[in-house]
């Protein structure tokens, strides 16, 4: 019978997400299914938890994948978080940032947004106005704004947010397993990711961690989390403890490749792995600049894990340079977003992605497409 899967072809996979899965993360997730409360599985979560807590660089007791992706992270942190009228400052200078307007509002909270304009940094000077001038609940920015390829100053921001009551939520989707991410030094009260970005696995989990004092606010709610799958009240039953309790069934294979991702992360080395992505940034660039084309987001604040390239001008359908990447060479790249719509394209180096022959093909590639 005719399957579908049978005509898969491999992508390589360059674009803001999903990137490329590693070899050994496929192998995991082929791994016999367990019982959720099997105690072999639970072993495995176990350690698990403290690979997450030292990959964040954390020692949050409430540290765990939620099952979804990251914007169920997102979700489950505003959702547990926040009750209805809590004033809550977000520092808008992208897409996701955008998103997080959105899911703070539908929970009734008055948000107050400082925007940046898109391609630019959040400015920390803007931020300690906004804060001397205005009391919230939480603050919320993005880390890595995978839609421009912008670094936000989170350690910058952080003491900022510090010397107020409100608490500091960070969104390290696509920083995390990619650059430094120091959940604790950074003062950070709720921080979430996603496993497709930097974490060379498929989509399907949210690595995510809570403060003590974020858990408190959590526990201490007026009102029950209108969110029953996110409680993150209810998700610690099943994660902490002696006393494992059914929840919902966890994604046991993801689990397994997640484990593995950990263990290639640790194997190869914190360092090792930041360097990695920085020196393949660095290739990059400069195999763009010999082919004329220039960056978008100036040096000091680019990402090393996600490159917004500007669309040269003589380039008239930027859709089908995209296309007949995918098609002749069998490579993904991403489009703009939003007002950056047909003004950049969108490489991914995340990973597993980051490697030498991955971005050499791409060069290659980037070089055929552009001359014809
Ligand atoms: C990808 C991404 C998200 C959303 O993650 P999904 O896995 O698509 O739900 C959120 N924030 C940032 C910065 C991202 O790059």
């Amino acid at each position: 019978m005719h399957n579908q899967l049978d005509h898969i072809r491999e992508v390589l996979l360059m674009g803001p997400g999903p990137s490329c899965v590693h070899p050994r993360v496929y192998q995991a997730l082929s791994r016999p299914t367990l019982g959720h409360l099997d105690p072999s599985f639970i072993s495995i979560m176990d350690e698990l938890k403290e690979h997450l807590r030292s990959l964040m660089q954390t020692d949050n007791t409430v540290t765990l994948p939620l099952s979804g992706t990251g914007s169920a992270g997102m979700e489950a942190c505003f959702v547990n978080l926040i009750e209805p009228g809590d004033r809550v400052l977000i520092l808008v200078n992208g897409v996701f940032s955008m998103r997080m307007v959105e899911v703070a509002s539908r929970l009734g909270a008055l948000v107050d947004t400082l925007e940046f304009s898109w391609g630019t940094p959040v400015d920390p000077a803007a931020v300690e106005k906004q804060l001397d001038a205005h009391s919230y609940e939480l603050v919320a920015m993005v880390h890595a704004e995978t839609s421009t390829g912008v670094c936000n100053p989170v350690g910058e921001v952080s003491p900022l947010v510090r010397s107020t009551d409100a608490l500091f939520l960070v969104d390290a989707v696509t920083s995390l397993g990619g650059m430094e991410v120091a959940a604790d030094a950074w003062g950070i009260d709720a921080l979430y990711s996603g496993t497709q970005k930097c974490l060379s696995c498929p989509p399907g989990l949210s690595p995510v961690t809570l403060s003590d004092r974020a858990f408190t606010k959590a526990k201490n709610r007026k009102q029950k989390v209108p969110n029953w799958y996110l409680d993150i009240t209810l998700i610690t039953g099943y994660w902490e403890g002696s006393k494992r309790a059914y929840h919902h069934t966890a994604p046991i294979n993801m689990i397994y490749g997640l484990y593995e991702s950990l263990k290639l992360f640790f194997e190869e080395g914190r360092d090792a792995v930041f360097a990695r992505h920085r020196e393949m940034h660095e290739l990059l660039a400069s195999g763009l600049s010999q082919l004329g084309l220039t960056m978008f987001v100036e040096e000091p604040y680019r990402l090393p894990m996600l490159n917004a390239v500007t669309i040269p001008e003589s380039v008239e359908d930027e859709a089908a340079v995209r296309k007949r990447l995918l098609e002749e060479f069998c490579i993904e790249i991403g489009a703009g977003l939003g007002p950056l719509t047909g003004k950049i394209w969108r490489i991914g180096l995340m990973g597993h992605t980051a490697r030498e022959d991955a971005v050499k093909r791409l060069l290659d590639a980037f070089d055929q497409v552009l001359s014809d």
